[in-house]
């Protein structure tokens, strides 16, 4: 069992200049300490340690280099005007990962001891955690399978970890930017009975090669989708959003339903929570296809379409290229948008500015 009361912490003798919030480019910079902690099939989870970020040492043999035994999260701490510390929603976090590693036959671990560790790891580099409320400091835990032998079977050791990012204002104008999606017809990112549902690195990696296209057209991310008929699943690497009139003339919010192709995203579970307390607004986790898309956008019924994640929080859409179509959407100059509304009232929470128990202090 993991135990956050053996931590131990051993702090750097030199620590990084930090870098100013403006030249901060995201993933481009660490903070001074990391938090690994070792696992063998023999002894079970290690003594969890803090100490100075350093390159790893694994043989070149590791089952993580060869098939990709590798899952991530992706999560943010933020600094509140009060100057506290928060997570949100971590603990949902923990289960996710704990479900792909799962998956990968790696092991399981405490998510409430796993947390133990990484608050201390925050309180260690408290320092790094940007003072303004547009930029946080982006946590990336990870599990490898370091096994070295070769063999596609389940790997007798792992290592989790923790690095820490500080990463700026995704939105630098305080307006949130549009971007431009690129729906590809060609590659799939996942499907019934895959491992969509789980953030391992395996699902990545192949999503390279369709980005550079969708970037040839001038795309900033690309629309997946799945089947004859062209469902939409998510956009790069966020859950999607369409806010539309529907058939029945009803304004709707809706998503794909959680069916093993969507990564069960925790900002688009917050999203679905806040939007079914507004009033007028039907929210549905359904279905749709770019059928629905196209024709909704011909009768001017599509208002809105927008990713959400834990990077950016959402990420209006502006333009879709699918097939000989360009679909253009109106960028609500006319008042607040709903990925707007959304914006802001997870922000307050998220920087301690609406109470919340989503919201936990470090
Ligand atoms: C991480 C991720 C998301 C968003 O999940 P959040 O928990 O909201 O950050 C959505 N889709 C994919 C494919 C992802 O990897």
């Amino acid at each position: 069992m993991m135990k956050a009361k053996n931590l131990t912490i051993e702090r750097t003798e030199n620590p990084k200049p930090k870098p100013a919030e403006k030249d901060l480019i995201f993933g481009h910079n660490t903070t001074d300490h990391m938090l690994t902690i070792e696992w063998h099939k023999d002894i079970g989870w290690k003594e969890p340690r803090i100490g100075p970020i350093r390159d790893l040492q694994i043989s070149p043999v590791a089952k993580v280099f060869h098939y990709s035994l590798e899952t991530f999260e992706g999560m943010k701490a933020y600094k509140g005007t009060d100057g506290r510390i928060r997570l949100f929603r971590p603990q949902l976090n923990m289960e996710r990962m704990n479900k792909s590693a799962q998956s990968l036959g790696l092991p399981g671990f405490s998510g409430d001891q796993f947390l133990e560790c990484l608050k201390e790891l925050l309180k260690t580099d408290m320092d790094w955690v940007p003072e303004s409320k547009n930029a946080s400091l982006y946590i990336r835990p990870t599990m490898i399978g370091t096994d070295p032998t070769l063999g596609v079977k389940t790997s007798k050791s792992a290592l989790l970890y923790i690095i820490l990012c500080p990463v700026g204002a995704y939105f630098t104008t305080g307006v949130l930017n549009p971007i431009a999606l690129w729906a590809d017809t060609e590659f799939i990112r996942a499907w019934p009975g895959g491992l969509g549902w789980a953030k391992v690195g395996g699902n990545y990696g192949p999503t390279v090669a369709p980005l550079n296209r969708a970037e040839k057209h001038g795309c900033q991310q690309v629309l997946w989708l799945y089947g004859k008929e062209h469902s939409v699943t998510e956009i790069g690497t966020m859950n999607i959003f369409m806010y539309w009139i529907n058939e029945n003339g009803e304004k709707e919010l809706r998503t794909p339903p959680l069916n093993g192709l969507i990564l069960p995203g925790i900002t688009r579970l917050s999203l679905l929570d806040i939007a079914r307390q507004w009033d007028g607004i039907k929210v549905v986790e359904e279905d749709f296809t770019m059928k629905d898309v196209v024709q909704a956008s011909k009768e001017d019924r599509l208002l809105e379409i927008f990713g959400a994640g834990t990077a950016c929080v959402v990420s209006p859409v502006d333009k879709i290229l699918y097939k000989d179509h360009e679909i253009l959407l109106p960028t609500a100059s006319e008042g607040q948008s709903i990925a707007e509304r959304l914006y802001r009232q997870i922000i307050d929470i998220q920087y301690g500015i609406i109470d919340s128990d989503w919201s936990i202090p470090v």
